[in-house]
This record gives C-alpha cells, sequence and structure tokens, in this order.
C-alpha cells in the first residue's frame, strides 16, 4: 500500500506566530521539531497501518523543514517546489492508497487560527461562493487521482470543517485560535494520536473516505491590494471584479490548480 503525506507548520501543535514557522527565525527551531516529530508519528502510523512505501512532501513556505535523518527506508522526500499545480501534493499520482494531511490549518478568512491563510497571505481564495481551504484544494487535487484523504491533524477549525464534508475522513486537533492566541494540546498527546488515528485511518474503506469533485468551478481571488487584483485579471479566461478580485471560471480542476499556482 502506497501513501502519501503532505506535511504542513501552521497547523503544529502550538504554532501560533509566523516567526516560528520561518526558516533561519530563532523562534522556528522548537516548531521545526515538533513537525517533524509530528510527521514521524503519520508515517510510524501509516507502516503500522500496512503502508509499505510512502511519499512525503515537505509543503511549507522553503519547503525544507523537516529534519529527515530518521525517515524510515521505505519513505522518500519531496524537499523544495516543484513548480507544477499539484504544488503541496505534488507527485501524488494515482498509483497512491491514500493521502494523510500533517499541519494543516484554517483558511485564509477565518478567525480560527492567529495563522490562518489559504496558499498565499495576501488574497483570501473562494471557491462555489465559500472561502477554500488548503485542505480542500489539495483534497480535490487528490481526488483528481481518486485519491482519497484518510486523516488530517491541524488547529480545531479546520477539523470541523472536514468533519462537515466526509465524517470519514479521521481528524486530530492540534490546537484553537482565539484571536491572536491559541490554546494546545500537548505535543506528546498529539504525537501519540497522530501515530493511533493514522493507523487507524488506514483501515476505514476508501469508498467512504471520497470526496466528490463539483463538476463547475467559479474561483474568486480576493486580494488585499487592487494593483494586484487588476493586473493577474489578465490571466486568460479571468475576469476583474470590484472589488480587489480576480474571478475564473472552469469545469476542469486542474485548471483551478493552474490558475492558483500562477495568480497566489
Ligand atoms: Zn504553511
Amino acid at each position: 500500500m502506497k501513501v502519501y503525506i503532505s506535511a504542513d507548520i501552521e497547523g503544529i501543535t502550538g504554532t501560533t506566530s509566523w516567526s516560528e514557522t520561518e526558516l533561519n527565525a530563532p523562534d522556528y527551531q522548537l516548531f521545526q521539531k515538533q513537525m517533524t516529530r509530528e510527521v514521524e508519528a503519520a508515517i510510524a502510523g501509516a507502516i503500522a497501518g500496512g503502508a509499505t512505501e510512502i511519499l512525503l512532501k515537505d509543503a511549507h513556505d522553503s519547503a525544507r523543514n523537516l529534519d529527515i535523518s530518521n525517515l524510515p527506508i521505505n519513505c522518500k522526500v519531496i524537499r523544495g517546489w516543484t513548480y507544477d499545480p499539484m504544488c503541496m501534493v505534488a507527485g501524488l499520482d494515482e498509483s497512491f492508497d491514500r493521502a494523510v494531511f500533517i499541519g494543516y490549518h484554517s483558511k485564509g478568512g477565518s478567525e480560527r487560527n492567529p495563522l490562518a491563510h489559504t496558499l498565499c497571505t495576501y488574497a483570501d481564495v473562494k471557491i462555489n461562493g465559500e472561502y477554500a481551504s488548503e485542505f480542500l484544494i489539495n483534497t480535490y487535487a487528490a481526488a483528481l487521482h481518486g485519491v482519497p484523504v484518510s486523516f488530517v491533524s491541524g488547529d480545531v477549525g479546520l477539523t470541523e470543517e472536514i468533519q462537515a464534508v466526509n465524517e470519514h475522513i479521521v481528524t486530530f486537533a492540534t490546537k484553537e485560535g482565539i484571536g491572536n492566541a491559541t490554546i494546545s494540546v500537548s505535543p506528546q498527546l498529539t504525537i501519540m494520536e497522530t501515530k493511533r488515528l493514522v493507523e487507524s485511518s488506514m483501515k476505514v474503506p476508501r469508498t467512504a473516505l471520497q470526496v466528490t469533485l463539483p463538476e463547475h468551478f467559479r474561483v474568486e481571488l480576493i486580494y488585499r491590494d487592487h494593483t494586484r487584483a487588476y493586473r493577474n485579471s489578465f490571466y486568460p479566461n479571468a475576469k476583474f471584479k470590484p472589488h480587489n478580485t480576480v474571478e475564473f471560471m472552469t469545469n476542469d480542476f486542474y485548471e483551478v490548480l493552474r490558475v492558483l499556482q500562477f495568480l497566489t
């Protein structure tokens, strides 16, 4: 069984401020370590649940966050950005049985995590009228290849969103955002539960985990800055909408990924 793991940092236990997520910032090391430990727990859980091969994507900022020294021999890791539209799930294809997302976070426009955003911090993303999370975008990206998501860890705003999308997807809430603060569980508890729940998520039938792709997509990118919105409205088939918004319509989710790759 092949498992794909994508790891971000803004939903890792304890992360609260941007400086804790930035490579080489003095505050970063503690959380880089915790991100690594949570990912190692997910890998251990996947292997205990039957994974024979794992592809891991470091998917935050520099994409060079994880300490890979202790990766098991059946695990490969993608560091850095491929620059293709699959982005945070680059390398995921039909050969995988399921995907796992670690350290994911609430969508841009949400008040549930002080680090909430979607893909970039200068625009929010809506799909079919609703603010969209990286979880939703990457779950749809995996669905394009017929691969279901079985486990996600992150803030409680995100885990509630996931339960509403598909209650069979197993989740673990690492923290809750309140204003510019967070209340986190013990990092030890996250590690214990990530291993246990990833393992049990390997046994959820794939059919129960499927998320259906909508037939039509209306993407709205709502920028902080109207000049960026105006510039990006010249992307093929995109149009400028007041205020600060670029709108793009398609029936093909890969075209959504392409527009997100170029305009966020
Ligand atoms: Zn991130």
